[in-house]
């Protein structure tokens, strides 16, 4: 797997969000960001997300969807259940997955980091598959982004302000097993 040098990864499906804006002048890139997203709650399938994610979705096709009027998300990348990679946003601009946050002290995740949204829950574990392009992904961003070491990479409830707003990856993202298939890089 490989980043080109405008930020997109050659392997991955793209989605193209218009949800991203420029990152800070000058912002290093050194933390990498991980969820989980579905839509409706609970059923798996990327395509109401990518909507989401595009500004696409039809509000009126779920109850639960009228929450999101308005509601302008992104995340770089989504990885469905059977482990293929979306990519919504180059890795070069800054998306917005990350919402009021905070890492070591530094405020607004979003200037300095990579998300990457998983197809699932807080209460069903992810895929296999979803493990090994996860693990795939995050050595093609290391590689173009030495400052993201395996002490920052975290989940978005790890950075979400007030603490507590933001529950995932949550409890079924296994971490141990994430990290045995980083190493070594
Ligand atoms: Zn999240």
């Amino acid at each position: 797997m490989h980043i080109d040098a405008k930020g997109w990864l050659l392997s991955s499906k793209i989605a193209i969000s218009p949800n991203f804006n420029q990152r800070p002048q000058g912002a290093e890139v050194n933390l990498l960001v991980i969820h989980n997203a579905s839509l409706p709650a609970g059923v798996w399938g990327v395509d109401d997300i990518i909507a989401l994610f595009q500004n696409q979705l039809d509000l009126n096709k779920d109850p639960s969807y009228h929450d999101l009027a308005g509601r302008e998300v992104s995340s770089h990348f989504l990885i469905a259940r059977d482990g293929e990679i979306y990519q919504l946003v180059s890795v070069l601009d800054r998306a917005w997955h990350a919402g009021v946050s905070e890492f070591e002290g530094v405020a607004n995740c979003n200037d300095y980091s990579v998300g990457i949204e998983l197809n699932g829950s807080d209460d069903q574990p992810f895929t296999e598959e979803q493990y090994r392009s996860l693990a795939e992904l995050t050595h093609a961003i290391m590689r173009c982004y030495s400052g993201i070491t395996l002490d920052r990479i975290v989940g978005h409830s790890d950075i979400a302000l007030p603490a507590g707003r933001k529950t995932d990856p949550g409890p079924y993202f296994d971490w141990a097993y994430y990290r045995s298939l980083l190493e070594p890089v």
